[in-house]
Parts: C-alpha cells; structure tokens; sequence
C-alpha cells in the first residue's frame, strides 16, 4: 500500500495541471511504480521515486512545485528496458506512461496545456512478452485460481507464446499443480486469500500472489468474455469445461486485456488437461528430487539439466512442461518413446536435424509479440527463418528413410507444410537483416514497391546534388575544406574552418553559428534540398510503416498455424534432443506396463553419474525389484554409502520413463505410476515458519494419507529430526502402513537397525543393504545394493572423514562400544557417571524410581526364592514402578 494512501503528497496549492494530471493517472496504478514519460526520460514521482530509486541505485532529486518539494527519480527512455527488468525481477509491477501527443501539438490548444498522457501497458512479471526479459528455455506462466460450485478450477497462459489451458481440482491437489506449473504471477480472489485451510500454500507462493476483487472470478462474466474473444456462440468446442475452470481462463483473459491495455496477442484455444492422464509430484517431492533446481538453487545440478540436449529455446521449454506433467498414459508415453526410439537410430538424420534447428528463431515468441502489435522487422524476419528452415528440416525428413516414419514425421508434415507462400512474401518484402522497430525504416528490400523505390531514389538523388553543391561552393568561395554536413538542429549547413571565416562571401551563405575551429552558414539551396530530401524520407517510412502493417496482418491471420508449427518444431527439438541423450548417456527405452512392476536393471542417477564423470569417478549401477512380492524395500547401510542415490535414482528413473524419454539403465520395466512421493532428508523450511521435524511429519502424513497401490514412494530416513525412540516408532509404524495400507511400491531407507527384523512379519517387505569393506582398518563404500540388513551405520568413521577432531572420534568410538556392549540404559548411566561434569550432578540427585528397580532386580538370585519370596517380590517390585 502507498503511504500517500492516507495523506494527500502535496498540497492543494502546490497541484499544478502536470502533478493534477499525475495524480489522476497515479490512483488508477497504486500497487504499481508509475513511468511517467516527459521527453526523452520516464519520471517517478513522490513514494513510487524513493521505492524505485532505493531498488534500482540511482540518485533520488527534488523538483520544485509552487514552492513545494516533491521526491524524483528517473530513467532514460532509451535505456528503460534494463530498469524495468530489474524492477519486476524484484516483484515490482510498472505502468507505463506515455506522452500520447507532441508538445507542439498540446500547445495548439492553448499555452498552458499539457501535454496528453496515458498509460499504454500494465508491466507485471507474469505478462511479459520481451525476449530481454524473458528466459528462453522456460515458460512464463500468469496462473489463475477460481472456485466454484465447490471446485477449484485453475487456468495458466504464457501470454509470450499464446499458450492457454486450464484443469479441475480438489483442495489437496492445489499444492502439486502450483509446483508443476511455478507461476510467475498467480491471480487469486481476496475472497479466498482469506481461506485458513489455504494460508499454508498462500505463504509459499506469497511474492507472486495477485490479489483481485472476487467480481473478477464470476464465472457468467467470464464465459461472455471467452466467447467474445474466441468469437464462438458456445465454449463445448473447446471441450467441456466446469464452472471454475472457465472462471479462471476468462480472468486470465480479463487480466491480461487490462495489463496490456486491450489488445491481445493471438492466443491458441483454450485446452483442458485432466489430472489422471497425468503423473502426480508434490512440491516437497519435486523439490527433493531436484527436478529443475538442486537443493543449493539454480539449475545446475537439477535433472532437467542433466538431460537437456534441446538446441532451441522452445525445445528446453517444451522438455520442462513435459518434464514437470509426465504423463500416466501408457499408450501416450510409447508414442513419445517410439518417436525418440526413431530418432535414437537414425542418427545421421538425427545430426542432420539438430543442425537445421540450431540457431532457428524463437517462432512462437516473434509471433506473440507481433499478434500483441509489439513486435518489428526483427520479428516477421524471425517468422520468415524460422518457416523456411521448417521446409528444409521436412525435405530432409522425406529425403530419409522416414517412410515408416511414425506419428511425429506426420505431425511435422502437416504443421510444417504450407507456409512457403508467406515464406516466399516475407523473402521478397524483408531486407535480409532488418532492424528491430518499423518506424526506423529501412527494412523493405528493394524491387518490392516502386514507390519505395522512386522516393529512396530521390533520397539518393539530393545526396548527389548535395555532393554536386558541395563541390560548386568549394570552387566559387576557393575554400577546399568547405564540406556540406548535417546535423539534427540545423539539418544541412555548410561548414568551413575558422580561419577562413573572413574569406567567406555574404551571398549565399547566411551564418548560423559559430564554433572554436569552424563555422557554420545555411544557403536557399540547401534548405530547398533539405526540404525534398525529408519529405521524401517521410513518404518513404509511411509506406514502409504501412508494408509492414500488410504483412503483419497477413502473419496474424496465420497465426494458428505458425502457431502449429512452432510446437512441431519444439516437439522435434524435444525428440532430437532426448535421443541424443540417450545415445550420449547410454540410457535404454523403458517398457511401461499396465501391472505394477518395478524392474530396473543395472539403473544409475542421470545427475550424480554425469557430477562423477567430471570428477573421473565411476558410478556403481544398482538393480532394483519392487515386485509383488518385495515391493518394499528397506534399504539400510552405513552414511555415506549411496541410500538416498540409490533411493533417487529409481524415483527419476520412474519419472523419466512417463516423461517419454529413454532412461539410464540397461533394462527398465516400470508398471505405470499414479504418483510420486519422495520425501529425502530433513530441511528446516523456516521462511515458512516450519521446524525440520514439523516439515517431515507433515509430508510424510502427505504421503500414507494419499499413496496408492499403483503410486511409488521414497522414503528416507523417516523419524531423523525427533528423539531416538519416538523416531523408530514413527518409522516402524509408517512402514507397516505403506505395507498393509498403502500398498504401494516403495523404498524406505533408514539407519534404524531394528526395522530390518520386521521382515518376519511383512511379507512384502525385503531388506536391502549396500555393501561396504573394511580394509586395514578403513571403510570401503562400494556403493553396491545387495540382499539383507546392514549391522552397522559406520557414523563415526564417516565423522573422522570429515574432520572431527581425533580426541572427540576416539572418545565416540569409546562411548559406541559401550552402548554396543551394555543394554542401553544401563549403560547411559555408566558413561555419564564417567563424565566428571556430570557425575557430580548425578552425586547430588536420589536415584530414579526406574534406577531402584533396576538395582532391586539385581540383587535376585531366581533359584534361591521360595514360591512365597518370590510372590512378596512381585508385590515390592510392583511397588517400585
Ligand atoms: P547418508 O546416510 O549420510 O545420507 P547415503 O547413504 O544416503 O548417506 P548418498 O548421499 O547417497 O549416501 O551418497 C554419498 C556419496 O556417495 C554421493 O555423493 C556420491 O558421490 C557417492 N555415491 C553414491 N552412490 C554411488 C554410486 N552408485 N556409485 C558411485 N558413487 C556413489
């Protein structure tokens, strides 16, 4: 909220007609920093200058009002991108100001008008079209939750590619969708901002919460508004949405109309993604298994690193969204695999492929910017490569042995085809590297208008005819420096050096201005010229200006299909690039089942392998059998031995294969998976106010609450972040519960020895231990999964690996051997009386209750009581509890 919410920032007197027409605009944009231009900069006035001077580091000055200061701050039209950018990375929305006439023109109406402004464009992060702004291999999704009739429906679109589509959701699904999704900016109602069940996700997702009237979510408006924009009678074309899921597209749509002032980019039909045909991961689980971030943030590190191969922006940002939704379908997945299974062995075609590709235009983003009327020459030249290289990628397609070519070869024919027309315009009309803004001019190739043609031939006429004067001036005045130049200011001038000032005549030179070591003159002859020259530039840029809108609009009544082609050529990116991968990776084509096998053979970890190969360490491969029949295993062995890389491997493995993609094993049998948990070490999540094992339980309450038979759970030392006791309870009854429950198919990795004897009791459970030997004294990881149960964590050794002073590791080792030795408790209290800082406390406390039995039980000798001694035992005994 804005301080001058509650007092006026200037006083009436001090209101000239600038700062009343300021402040008129200001209270339509308070939650955003207004760009208020005036001549070349855009100026912040009053809170909007100290909060933008204080995030950007530039000076904050005073201007003078009638006698009042008011805080200043401003930028330079021509460097403004950069700060804008910086401003909305840093959460700030900005409205864009503009001056809508000349100063010249506002002065017709009067001396003391002012010059006419609006804002033309409602910067906000979750909007943004601009390349510059933008990441290229990601998408910028402006999200949008509404409820109704009991249901939440919740809409995405990345207005910088046109892509819209939305999905229906219960309450516990709200988490996982937002994860998948990572919105840029999130409209949510005020109305359920202050939902308490949805506090939780609200702090999550807080920095990028738009909060808007709930008026704005009314489904009624919102269907008028889709059917107004997609210029249907009836939504059932698109597919049958609920209530909320068209409450949430049409405030999408709303939003975006109001941030960009109206016009909107060309948008695809909106689509409707159901939740079964899609792999469930909660944001903990993704966040675990580093799906596009590690633990330390950034990407590097994450899998989608690890595995992307793609050559175009498009291409990264289309493997993410499958990434981020694989998919539950089987027979969706084996198209995916069988198209990446084709490129795998066509290699040459493949090579051949990826080089067409490489360095192809960002087709869907050109065309956004130009469908919102705010793209340039740049762009369409963007259109015209890319269609042209989709031609050349589809001759080498029907050049190759692509016969039997499946589903994708068809999908690139249709898509790619049929665009050589607008190809071939774009060819003749656009110079071969044209500038980034029409109004620059210059761009229309020549031999495309004759107009065009004839003015920039009088432009290139007057510039002889200046040379010619040039050279005539120089003779009659006998000055050879003499030189015809130009400048913004004076337009044409003759220039002369200072010296020769006297010798120049009255007759035609008029003077017009004198500098150090030259001085300037204006002729009738030049002023006519200069007048012809500019006025057969303007005429120039007007048709320019207007060839560019012809095109423009021939581009924006193909927009669907460009549109279509510019996902075929994302999805052969995709295909290209996951075929490479897995021929650079060795990764084999899993084989997806409708039963719940889990079968991998010889599985490694796409991340850790690749982090190992740079370190020139091999990584150890790992099998993996969650069959009926062992479908939980527990996975124990000492720190440091490659549990939670085991644990990991096999969830992403899992994930990778419903991706679509080959994954990194020498044989993968996966029985499709509904969901995905994986809940790996303990994190305190203090920025949302939570502790480590408040953070543990509830995901791990997540998980036994939702898994189901057919999903696939990670658990990693479950019960860590509590007291010894408590935690092996804990642990012992979720796995019973995954084991009886749940039913899942799972591995549960744990330091708690005793777990490993509840075998016995679980049949469907199998102990797994990784291997490590000792030798000559040291501990050997060999990071090797084998049959059985580990006896040991091997803590200590792990401890004087990484340093801890030798006196605390030789008394650790000494204190281990006695709890090994004595039974706990027992020997606890032994050890703290060994403590001379504890034992002197012990000295002045009575012994406890429990102490005294234990000391009681002692004493007796069993073979030596009567049956009477020893039932008047029982009762003292009793007694001591
Ligand atoms: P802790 O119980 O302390 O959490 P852990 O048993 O879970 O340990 P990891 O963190 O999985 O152990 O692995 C420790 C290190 O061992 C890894 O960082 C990796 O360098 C190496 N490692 C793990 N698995 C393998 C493997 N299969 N092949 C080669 N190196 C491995």
């Amino acid at each position: 909220m804005q301080d001058n919410d509650t007092q006026p920032p200037i006083s009436k007197a001090a209101q000239t007609p600038f700062i009343t027409q300021y402040l008129a605009l200001k209270a339509d944009y308070e939650d955003a920093l207004l760009f208020f231009r005036m001549g070349d900069f855009y100026e912040l006035f009053f809170d909007d200058a100290k909060k933008a001077a204080a995030a950007l580091d530039i000076v904050l000055t005073r201007r003078e009002q009638r006698g009042e200061t008011i805080p200043m701050c401003g930028v330079p039209w021509h460097a403004h991108e950069s700060y804008l950018a910086r401003l909305i990375r840093q959460g700030f929305k900005v409205a864009i100001c503009e001056q809508l006439e000349s100063p010249a023109e506002a002065k017709k109406r009067g001396s003391k008008a002012v010059v006419k402004r609006d804002v033309v464009r409602l910067v906000t992060a979750g909007t943004l079209t601009e390349d510059h702004l933008l990441e290229a291999g990601a998408n910028n999704y402006l999200v949008a939750l509404a409820e109704a009739s009991s249901s939440y429906g919740l809409g995405w679109l990345d207005l910088s590619t046109g892509e819209i589509l939305a999905e229906g959701l219960q309450d516990e699904e709200l988490g996982a969708a937002l994860a998948r999704l990572d919105p840029r900016e999130l409209l949510v109602s005020e109305r359920l901002l202050q939902r308490e069940a949805l506090f939780e996700l609200w702090a999550q997702w807080r920095p990028v919460i738009t909060a808007l009237p709930p008026a704005r979510f009314d489904s009624r408006n919102a269907e008028a508004r889709l059917k107004d924009h997609y210029g249907v009678a009836d939504l059932a074309a698109f597919g049958s949405f609920s209530r909320a899921e068209v409450a949430a597209l049409g405030t999408l749509i709303d939003y975006a109309a109001l941030t960009q002032k109206g016009s909107l980019p060309h948008l695809a039909r909106p689509g409707r993604t159901g939740l079964a045909s899609r792999l469930a991961i909660d944001a903990a689980s993704r966040r675990n298994l580093e799906l596009f971030e590690a633990q330390a943030g950034g990407r590097k590190g994450s899998l989608i690193a690890a595995i992307d191969c793609c050559v175009t922006g498009a291409g990264t940002r289309l493997l993410a969204q499958r990434l981020a939704a694989p998919l539950t379908d089987r027979a969706a997945i084996e198209a995916r695999l069988a198209a990446v299974s084709q490129l795998f062995e066509a290699s040459d075609l493949r090579a051949a492929l990826r080089n067409g590709l490489r360095g192809l235009p960002d087709l869907e983003r050109s065309l956004s910017r130009l469908t919102l009327g705010r793209g340039g020459p740049r762009d369409l030249a963007a259109i015209r490569t890319a269609l042209a290289g989709g031609r050349q990628l589809l001759n080498l397609l029907s050049e190759g042995a692509e016969a039997e070519m499946s589903g994708l070869a068809e999908r690139l024919r249709r898509a790619l085809d049929g665009h050589d027309g607008l190809v071939e315009r774009l060819n003749r009309a656009l110079v071969d590297a044209p500038p980034l803004l029409a109004r620059d001019g210059g761009f229309i190739r020549e031999g495309y208008s004759d107009e065009l043609d004839r003015l920039r031939g009088l432009h290139t006429e007057s510039k002889k005819l200046i040379a010619q004067l040039q050279a005539s001036y120089a003779k009659t005045t006998g000055i050879t420096g003499l030189k015809i130049k130009h400048n913004n200011v004076l337009g044409y001038f003759v220039e002369i050096g200072a010296n020769h000032a006297e010798r120049m005549p009255d007759q035609p030179f008029i003077h017009r201005q004198t500098m150090a070591s030259a001085v300037r003159y204006a002729t009738p002859e030049l002023a006519d010229l200069e007048r012809e020259v500019t006025s057969a530039d303007d005429k120039a840029l007007a048709i320019e200006e207007q060839l560019f809108a012809d095109l423009l609009s021939e581009v924006s009544g193909r927009a669907e299909p460009i549109q279509a082609a510019a996902r075929a050529l994302a999805e052969l990116d995709v295909t290209a690039g996951l075929a490479t991968l897995a021929e650079q990776e060795s990764y084999v084509r899993p084989s997806l089942r409708d039963d719940d096998s889990f079968l991998i053979t010889a599985g490694r970890h796409a991340v850790v392998e690749q982090a190992l190969r740079g370190e020139g360490r091999p990584f150890v491969a790992n099998d993996c059998d969650l069959s009926p029949d062992s479908r939980l295993w527990l996975v124990t062995g000492p720190n440091m031995a490659g549990k939670s890389t085991f644990l990991r491997q096999n969830a992403l493995i899992a994930i990778l294969a419903q991706t679509g993609s080959f994954v990194p094993a020498e044989r993968a049998e996966i029985g499709v998976v509904d969901r995905l948990y994986s809940r790996v070490g303990a994190a305190d999540d203090l920025a949302r106010g939570r502790s480590t094992f408040m953070v543990e339980m509830v995901e791990t309450a997540a998980i036994l609450n939702q898994a189901t038979p057919k999903s696939l759970v990670i658990l990693d030392e479950i019960g860590r972040g509590t007291a010894t006791f408590d935690g092996l309870s804990i642990a012992w009854a979720s796995l019973e519960q995954l084991h009886e429950v749940n039913r899942c198919r799972a591995l549960f990795a744990t330091h708690y020895h005793e777990l490993t004897r509840l075998q016995a009791r679980l049949p469907r459970m199998a102990n797994r231990s990784m291997r490590v030997s000792e030798y000559q004294g040291e501990v050997v990881f060999l990071h090797e999964v084998a049959a059985g149960s580990a006896d040991r964590s091997y803590g200590i050794h792990v401890a004087r690996l990484a340093g801890l002073p030798a006196a605390v590791v030789a008394r650790a080792e000494e204190i281990l051997h006695q709890l090994e030795a004595g039974e706990q408790a027992g020997a606890l209290a032994q050890l703290v009386d060994d403590l001379p800082l504890f034992s002197a406390a012990q000295r002045k406390t009575e012994p406890a209750e429990a102490d005294r039995l234990r000391e009681r039980l002692e004493e007796i000798d069993p073979d030596s009581l009567t049956p009477r001694a020893a039932l008047e035992l029982i009762y003292e005994l009793v007694g001591l509890r």
